[in-house]
């Protein structure tokens, strides 16, 4: 086990001053589990203000009797170390927020009022040696991959009610095989109703923290098992069960589902596992008919809306929330070789947004495999991205350049006529063969070249730049299949 300087020195500081001091809670863990702790936590019995002498560089927040250090590291997660005296548990009354804390006297009763065996280790330095001290069996079902509550599961609920969803985030993001233990998953079925006490940002950032992880559609299911999911996304549980049609095997909530599980197996971004667990959200409300028949019109229109509420509610910020109404909004795009031109493909991008582009084409995967069908389309998808990629690009032509024919008119001092455009094209030759060339200067001196050539003369060369544009035109769009490996 390796502890960083950093902690070292805190702990020995505090120790110097006659104080006790532990490495406590989740990082304890993660050492265990060799995984890097995200933050490192000092439990002692300094009082804050004690604490503080100690440590000047150094500011209180007295919600929860936490100190927190500075240290010069360059580590992001060790620039700051937070030292917490002793704490019992106290009463909360509205499930989420302790009436006041009280100072506890030892290790013990601080380890006592934590949420979870595993996250209730501490680790000391005692006789030159690092030593686990492990009240609750912690170390044993951190082997054998349980979550279980410190003492009685159902007040510890009862106490604060974000234990429920940290039960869940911690036995689905700790990886295969973590369950969650017996009594301590029925008192979280039991207690789910006070969910509602918990505020929104809070169920944001752990249903996030399930989303983003490899076990993400085991999550959602868990939390629909728990009773949990009709507090956070009611609208999803509306899907469940909701059979589709001839084209589909999986009802509406299992194909969600299987959709972000893809996502998330791939490795997609938030929004687009988002997009992948609501882009169908709006199906159970637009269903008309039933069996093999059943239709869905609109439910892309009704599902971006509902979508909108649901992350609203969720206090999402207003850009997040923007880029994934979309992606639901026009997860339906069609698109066929051949068939779809690029005008059609113009307007996709227009609306979608090119910024989104990608991801809308991740979210069209997610949805096909989901769908239990064996492919993603991937020829077809990377024929879409050549036309996207056609369809976005500057197109080669005189307005890249540094003069117009206003210029060229006043310069040469002649009317509106096929001479000006003519004398654009070399101009244009010029520059595509060297980019520094595209100066005004540079190009103003040309003009007047230019003008003294004949009618012929200039014709016939404008006509081979012409020519020579259109090679590289075609070049260029040769590349661009190639890059996207298609035909
Ligand atoms: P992670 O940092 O990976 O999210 P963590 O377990 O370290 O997980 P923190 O929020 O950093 O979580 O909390 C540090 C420690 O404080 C926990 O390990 C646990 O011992 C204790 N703790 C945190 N939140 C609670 C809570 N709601 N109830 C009881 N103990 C808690
Ligand atoms: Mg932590």
């Amino acid at each position: 086990m390796k502890i960083p300087n950093e902690v070292q020195l805190i702990l020995q500081k505090l120790k110097e001053n006659n104080f006790e001091a532990f490495i406590v809670g989740g990082c304890v863990r993660d050492l265990v589990r060799r995984v890097e702790p995200e933050d490192w936590d000092v439990a002692t019995n300094a009082r804050p203000e004690e604490i503080q002498k100690i440590f000047p560089k150094s500011f209180y927040s007295n919600q929860f009797f936490t100190v927190t250090v500075q240290t010069n590291s360059k580590n992001p997660r060790l620039k700051e170390i937070e030292i917490t005296t002793f704490r019992q548990e106290a009463k909360y009354t509205d499930k989420r927020h302790p009436d006041e804390i009280k100072f506890a006297k030892t290790i013990e009763e601080d380890l006592a009022r934590r949420d979870f065996t595993v996250n209730a280790l501490a680790l000391e330095m005692a006789n030159g040696k690092w030593q686990i001290i492990d009240l609750f069996q912690g170390q044993k079902d951190l082997r054998k991959k349980i979550i279980r509550s410190v003492g009685i599961a159902e007040e510890r609920f009862n106490e604060d009610a974000l234990r429920i969803l940290r039960a869940v985030r911690f036995a689905i993001t700790f990886g295969e095989g973590w369950r969650i233990e017996e009594k301590t998953a029925k008192a979280i079925e039991k207690n789910s109703f006070w969910l509602q006490a918990i505020s929104k940002e809070r169920i944001r950032e752990e249903l996030l923290k399930i989303i983003m992880s490899e076990r993400a559609a085991e999550g959602i299911e868990l939390l629909r098992k728990f009773g949990l999911l009709k507090h956070i996304i009611p609208e999803l549980e509306e899907g469940y069960k909701v059979t589709q049609n001839k084209h589909h095997i999986y009802d509406c909530y299992e194909h969600s589902l299987r959709s972000l599980d893809f996502a998330a197996k791939k490795n997609f971004n938030q929004f687009v596992r988002l997009a992948a667990l609501l882009h169908d959200i709006g199906k159970p409300r637009t269903k008309r008919g039933e069996g093999p028949d059943a239709t869905f019109y609109g439910h892309e229109i009704v599902g971006a809306k509902i979508t909108a509420q649901v992350l609203n509610r969720l206090r999402f910020s207003k850009k997040d929330i923007e880029k994934v109404v979309r992606l639901v909004r026009y997860h339906l795009f069609y698109y066929n070789v051949g068939e779809v031109g690029e005008a059609a493909v113009r307007r996709l991008v227009r609306r979608v947004g090119l910024e989104n582009i990608e991801e809308l084409l991740e979210l069209r995967m997610a949805d096909r495999i989901g769908s239990g069908v064996p492919k993603a389309e991937p020829y077809k998808l990377r024929h879409l991205r050549y036309l996207i990629e056609k369809v976005s690009r500057d197109p080669i032509s005189v307005k890249m350049l540094k003069v117009n024919g206003n210029d060229i008119m006043r310069i040469l001092n002649i009317p509106p006529g096929p001479r000006v455009g003519q004398i654009l094209d070399v101009l244009l030759g010029y520059v595509l063969e060297g980019p520094e060339k595209n100066k005004k200067e540079f190009l103003e001196k040309e003009i007047e070249k230019l003008g003294k050539l004949s009618k012929k003369e200039l014709s016939s060369l404008s006509r081979k730049t012409r020519e020579e544009r259109e090679k590289i035109e075609q070049k260029r769009d040769e590349m661009t299949k190639a890059k996207y490996w298609v035909i």
